[in-house]
């Protein structure tokens, strides 16, 4: 079958990437010169397997106000004239409540450890360098009663299939001698010995080689940029583009932020708003100093990855328009905080910042799959979460195509559900 895959973000390539397994004619379309420049660059690095709890939960109601009135805290609201915006906030408030928290945990939990074994079954067999390491996370907590319901809920994904263990502060620097500074903060942390860590930029570009090598390779049109859908009833016949149209059998939507614009002229309305993020990338001028375990600053939403010779950090979820400039404040509080975690870990004056915009839906569950247009599928609202659960929602998109039965169950990703 002759499949378009557009966007080239981790969640298009990983998509294609299983498209061709399956012996599809694969092209990508992407408007910029080269893949994963906008959302997929320059994140985390985490490949959170077991750390996939939506923001949406009923913990996150009373941390609000107080998150609102701070100019330095994790979360960030700048209201707009734009109905998307108020939407997608009601949404968000609809789904903090306990019961639809654990259901969209429980849902993501599968996805992301059937990811994790289709990372590990790449990475077995083939040579990928991407950073990537097997090493473990740790989410500190600095606050008592937080790192109590931390460990209630490590109990609840223990039933789920989760390996976790609580630490406390001093078993947490045996693991992690490196934030030894924080020491007198730390109220205890949470290990996961089974979370990997890379970088995602990488990652999509090593995919790419591969997956354009050798027989049946995937095509990539770089400065393509979508305009349109073009559809007759309710099929696609082919996309509107700045360098003409281009048509195919099937067409994965993979556009990261920019999904519910190309699809709202054809009536489907996908809850996607941006999430804008900042990382960091500092060279680690002293090996001792910087974690080798990724490392979350629970309180203050801040992850850190050892990405090779790099200190990866970040952290911010700014409802703040749908623009990727860098707020040098933001950045500014980014780096107060890796000051306060391993201050001599790194050289400060050769940080490189980056802000990008998650497209998150307010459950936290990406869309899959099926449109009311028979031969267009969504591959959408990867969140917080989209180098992590790329390889599976690849996977399960070419399930879809190829009318297999996913191994995932599909409820709760649906674009109905
Ligand atoms: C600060 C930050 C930290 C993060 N940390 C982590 C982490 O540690 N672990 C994790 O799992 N996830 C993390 N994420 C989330 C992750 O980066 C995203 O979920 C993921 O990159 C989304 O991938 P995507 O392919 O859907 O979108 P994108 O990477 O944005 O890809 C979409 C592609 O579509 C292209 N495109 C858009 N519109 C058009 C058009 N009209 N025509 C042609 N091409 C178009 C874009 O150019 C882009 O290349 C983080 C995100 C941020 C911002």
């Amino acid at each position: 079958m002759k499949i378009l895959v557009l966007g080239a973000g981790v969640a298009g390539i990983a998509a294609a990437w299983y498209l061709r397994q399956d012996g599809h004619e694969v092209t990508v379309l992407e408007r910029n010169d080269a893949v994963a420049l906008e959302t997929s660059f320059a994140n985390g690095g985490q490949l959170s397997y077991s750390y996939v709890a939506p923001l949406a939960s009923p913990s996150v109601i009373p941390k609000i106000p107080p998150w609102l009135m701070r100019r330095d805290s994790p979360l960030k609201f700048v209201p707009e004239w734009s109905a998307a915006q108020w939407r997608w906030i009601l949404a968000f408030l609809a789904a903090c409540n306990q019961r639809q928290s654990e259901l969209t945990t429980e849902r993501l939990l599968r996805l992301a450890f059937y990811s994790r074994r289709m990372m590990h079954e790449l990475v077995a067999q083939h040579a990928l360098d991407f950073d990537y390491v097997r090493n473990g996370k740790l989410v500190v907590h600095t606050d008592a009663r937080a790192f109590e319901s931390a460990k209630r809920l490590v109990d609840y994904q223990r039933g789920l299939g989760a390996e976790q263990e609580a630490l406390d502060a001093a078993r947490t620097i045996e693991v992690e001698p490196a934030l030894s500074s924080m020491k007198r903060r730390i109220a205890g942390a949470i290990y996961t010995p089974s979370e990997d860590a890379g970088d995602c930029f990488k990652f999509a570009n090593e995919l790419t080689r591969l997956m354009t090598m050798g027989a049946n390779a995937v095509r990539l049109r770089f400065g393509v940029a979508v305009q349109r859908l073009l559809a007759i009833g309710r099929r696609v016949a082919g996309v509107e583009t700045n360098q003409g149209v281009f048509e195919a059998d099937r067409y994965v939507l993979a556009l990261g932020t920019s999904a519910p614009a190309i699809v709202k002229p054809l009536g489907i309305r996908i809850p996607v708003y941006p999430l804008k993020g900042y990382s960091l990338t500092l060279p680690i001028v002293n090996d001792a100093a910087a974690p080798r375990i990724s490392v979350t600053d629970y309180q203050r939403k801040v992850v850190y990855a050892r990405l090779g010779s790099e200190l990866r950090v970040a952290g911010m979820a700014d409802l703040a328009g749908r623009t990727a400039t860098i707020d040098t404040e933001r950045v500014g509080q980014l780096v107060e905080e890796v000051r306060s975690t391993f201050p001599e870990a790194s050289d400060f004056s050769r940080l490189q910042p980056w802000c990008g915009m998650r497209p998150a839906t307010p459950r936290g569950t990406p869309i899959l799959g099926a449109t009311p247009y028979s031969n267009l599928l969504l591959d959408a609202g990867h969140g917080a979460l989209g180098f992590t659960l790329a390889l599976g929602t690849g996977r399960v998109l070419a399930d879809i195509v190829n009318g297999r039965k996913p191994e995932v169950p599909l409820d709760g990703f649906r674009l109905d559900d």
